[in-house]
């Protein structure tokens, strides 16, 4: 059975009709990349899926695990594990990384019926986790992406990934001003976490990031629909005629 299930989903923001009947079926262990040209409502599906504030689902459904994915609170959404990565993601002064990552960890075995992971156990399991991915442990101490680097975000990204091991990832890498490394290390980032059961939506502009990340499916999103759908040589395609083609039709 699939795990995520999109159908004809109406979403509109700030009274601004966005998503126009999307239609999209995600199976476990599957690997799906959207592309498209700006301002098609790329971002705007990854915020509605996150259940964000101000966006306004008019007509369709999401389905997620079997639940009604819209009924869900954010908190929720994470907790039956949805995560969402933003090139650009939140800090949250005040927070300690440490902190945050042992809410949201108890949040989601809350929710799985779990009793909250023991004090050292969780030390010495983050800690092992900021070691796989390069994060000094001084890090864990500090605000969530307070005055993180490009980098050490892209890091910070990953490790809350392994921490919580998300059913499915949401990832939006449009506009991307990541370096060449940084790149490398968001697609190590996510191959690591590719398994059978763990499905990975992922936004992109850019076909390179594709060369990394070997998608089961490429699909383009214009006007707010997914218009054509192909395999990961469907990328390239798009790579040298563009999206023009395609929004004419
Ligand atoms: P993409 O990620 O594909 O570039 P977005 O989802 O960011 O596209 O935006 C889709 C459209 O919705 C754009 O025309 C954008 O200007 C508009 N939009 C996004 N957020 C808002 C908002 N908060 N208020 C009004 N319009 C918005
Ligand atoms: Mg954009
Ligand atoms: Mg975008």
């Amino acid at each position: 059975t699939p795990m995520l299930t999109i159908d004809n989903l109406h979403a509109s923001t700030s009274g601004k009709d966005i998503l126009k009947g999307l239609s999209l079926t995600v199976n476990p262990g599957e690997v799906h990349a959207i592309m498209g040209p700006n301002g098609a409502g790329k971002s705007t599906l990854g915020h509605v899926l996150a259940g964000r504030e101000g966006y306004e689902c008019t007509q369709g459904s999401v389905t997620f695990d079997g639940k009604n994915l819209l009924e869900l609170e954010t908190e929720e959404r994470a907790a039956a594990g949805i995560f969402l990565g933003f090139q650009y993601p939140v800090e949250i002064p005040g927070v300690s990384n440490m902190y945050f990552l042992k809410a949201a960890l108890n949040a989601q075995r809350k929710h799985r019926g779990e009793s909250e992971i023991e004090a050292t156990d969780f030390l010495a399991f983050v800690r092992q986790q900021a070691k796989k991915v390069g994060l000094e442990t001084s890090m864990l101490q500090r605000g969530v992406n307070e005055g993180f680097s490009g980098g050490e975000k892209k890091r910070n990204e990953i490790l809350q990934m392994l921490v919580l091991q998300p059913k499915l990832m949401v990832l939006d890498e449009t506009d991307s001003g990541l370096d060449i490394d940084a790149l490398k290390l968001a697609a190590d980032g996510i191959n690591a976490m590719r398994s059978p059961e763990r499905s990975v939506i992922l936004v992109t502009h850019y076909q390179r990031l594709l060369d990394y990340v070997k998608p089961d499916f490429v699909h383009v999103l214009a006007k707010g629909r997914i218009v054509k759908s192909g395999g990961p040589e469907f990328a390239l395609e798009l790579e040298e005629r563009g999206y023009g083609w395609l929004e004419a039709a």
